[in-house]
């Protein structure tokens, strides 16, 4: 094997397991974001339903005071049938009666469906509440033991990172450049093996002169179709 290629093959090994770390380091906040995106979703359902509830409520005591006085004012209207002195007037005033009273019986109904609403609310409230103390708990144990993984991982990382650039020592810059952009092109496989005849990258023949050449040692060969470096499997 060239030993570019071989010093390449052991830095490949270093980034790999770095680029694993990489992709824990990632995972765990973008998991995070997703699992407060829908915890916050229930929550905002849960602020929904207490102001829901609570415009009801207000709206049950306006509708009670609207009885009062619907109340009060047939008493008022009552009052002055005793004292009216003709005929006329006390029919209107009869009339007067029944209009409040037919008010106040829309009023009352409206008044049930309120307090109907207010017990369905209530009841889905709990249940909300509920769900939104677990999921925070569920989230919070998510967030404390993904604290605990990445700081492990941070740790793997510096392990692993250590001594890297010396493995890369002697290697050509340009041929580093192009291990590189492999690297991060390739799936993280600029480097493989060519097994028989075929590049292991991406399973195409490799011509014989470069066969030939790999055997060689003398030059860095790269695969015509997938372009990544390639050594022969030993
Ligand atoms: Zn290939």
């Amino acid at each position: 094997m060239h030993p570019d290629v071989r010093k390449l093959l052991e830095v490949q090994k270093v980034d790999q397991s770095i680029a694993k770390i990489q992709r824990d380091l990632d995972s765990i906040p973008r998991e995070r974001a997703r699992r407060e995106a829908a915890l916050d979703a229930i929550r905002r359902r849960h602020d929904e339903l207490v102001a829901g509830l609570r415009q009801a409520e207000v709206d049950a005591r306006s509708n009670e005071t609207s009885i009062r006085s619907a109340d009060e004012e047939i008493k008022k209207l009552e009052t002055r049938l005793n004292a009216v002195r003709n005929n006329a007037e006390y029919q209107a005033t009869l009339l007067q009666i029944g209009s409040v009273r037919q008010e106040r019986g829309k009023t009352e109904e409206a008044g049930l469906a309120l307090l109907e609403r207010i017990e369905a609310l209530r009841a889905e409230l709990v249940a909300k509440k509920a769900e939104l103390d677990e999921a925070q708990g569920v989230f919070d144990a998510f967030v404390s033991e993904g604290e605990v993984f990445l700081a492990r991982r941070r740790i793997d990382l510096e392990k692993v990172s250590k001594g890297r650039d010396g493995l890369t020592h002697g290697v050509p810059p340009d041929l580093m450049a192009r291990y590189s952009k492999m690297f991060g092109a390739r799936d993280s496989l600029a480097v493989c093996a060519v097994d028989g005849r075929t590049c292991t990258g991406c399973y195409t023949a490799i011509p014989p002169n470069l066969l030939v050449k790999l055997q060689a040692s003398s030059a860095v060969v790269t695969c015509n179709s997938c372009q990544r470096i390639l050594y022969l499997a030993e």
